[in-house]
């Protein structure tokens, strides 16, 4: 596919386009991910909690088995909030180099590009500790880049501070709904990537927007692939999510035509502000 590259404050390179499985049983991970990765999507997202790492980790093999060079495939997880949650110096960090040995296990790799700590819970204030052992694993290079999901710029600006490495990327809820337009030029200002989580708002009432139709209806596209494109031009990079194997490859599709400065005028008008998941600042589930 001809989707274009992001490089990171690290200096490698994630592909601007990749495909999430929230949602999707471990069973059916491997065919979607296979479908995937036939229709020429090179990122996949998945996290421990997801519970199909098993899965989406046997279709990257199956890939890697046909003749796929590991360089060219980018793999994202996540350490989910259980492996951080009794923080106690030593221990809370062999937690979580448990929680990543877990992972790449399931996964059948030797290796991940992107680690993220999947929710900052400042509730408990051990996000910072947690950051520390992500450090640590991307010192032993099993995982190439490490970054954040779910961060304000409060928790952020913390790890600024008082860091030694910079989040490669912040995964966050990010549609025309709700297009964190202050995170984004935070982000922008420290060199941090912006990665949107639910890009096509969960699929629902963001797909059936009039004037994103009448925009798709313009450019001889779909509203889904109208509001990628959005994504793209913002220098976001995106993750949505499908089993269907015609949307899989519609989702991929979001190259050879340019929204211009009226569509994009349209598509802000159409921001709520609404949120579609919980708010990260009070979001403590185990
Ligand atoms: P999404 O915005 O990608 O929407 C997915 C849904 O939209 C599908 O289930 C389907 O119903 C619909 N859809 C997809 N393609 C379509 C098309 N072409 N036409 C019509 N409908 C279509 O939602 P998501 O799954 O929540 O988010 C994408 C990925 O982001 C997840 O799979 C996961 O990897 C990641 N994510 C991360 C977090 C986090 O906390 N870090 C939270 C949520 C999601």
């Amino acid at each position: 596919s001809n989707i274009p590259s992001v490089t990171l404050n690290d200096g490698t390179q994630i592909p601007q386009l990749g495909f999430g499985v929230w949602q999707v049983p471990d069973a059916e991970a491997t065919p979607a991910v296979r479908t995937a990765i036939e229709a020429g999507y090179r990122s996949i997202d998945t996290a421990a909690i997801y519970e199909n790492e098993t899965g989406t980790g046997a279709a990257i093999n199956e890939a890697l088995a046909g003749g796929l060079a590991r360089e060219d495939l980018y793999v994202t997880t996540k350490l989910w909030n259980s492996g951080t949650r009794d923080w106690s110096g030593e221990q809370g960090r062999d937690a979580v180099l448990r929680e990543f040995d877990a992972s790449l296990d399931k996964l059948g790799l030797e290796y991940i590009d992107l680690y993220l700590i999947h929710w900052p819970r400042p509730m408990h204030g051990t996000f910072l500790n947690v950051w520390k052992a992500l450090e640590q694993l991307k010192e032993g290079g099993r995982v190439k880049s490490i970054g954040v999901s779910n961060f304000g710029t409060e928790q952020l600006t913390r790890l600024l501070d008082e860091a030694s490495v910079v989040p490669a990327l912040n995964q966050v809820e990010l549609h025309p709904y709700f297009p964190q337009g202050e995170l984004r030029a935070f982000h922008a200002q420290h060199g941090i990537a912006t990665e949107a989580w639910s890009p096509l708002g969960q699929g629902g009432e963001l797909l059936a927007e009039p004037e994103l139709a009448r925009i798709a209806e313009k450019h001889g596209r779909t509203v889904a692939q109208v509001v990628l494109r959005w994504h793209l031009q913002n220098g976001v990079i995106a993750i949505p999510k499908s089993v269907t194997p015609s949307r899989i490859r519609e989702n991929l599709a979001v190259t050879g035509f340019e929204l211009d400065t009226e569509d994009l005028a349209a598509i802000a008008g159409v921001a709520t502000g609404k949120r579609i998941g919980p708010d990260p600042q009070g979001f403590d589930w185990n």
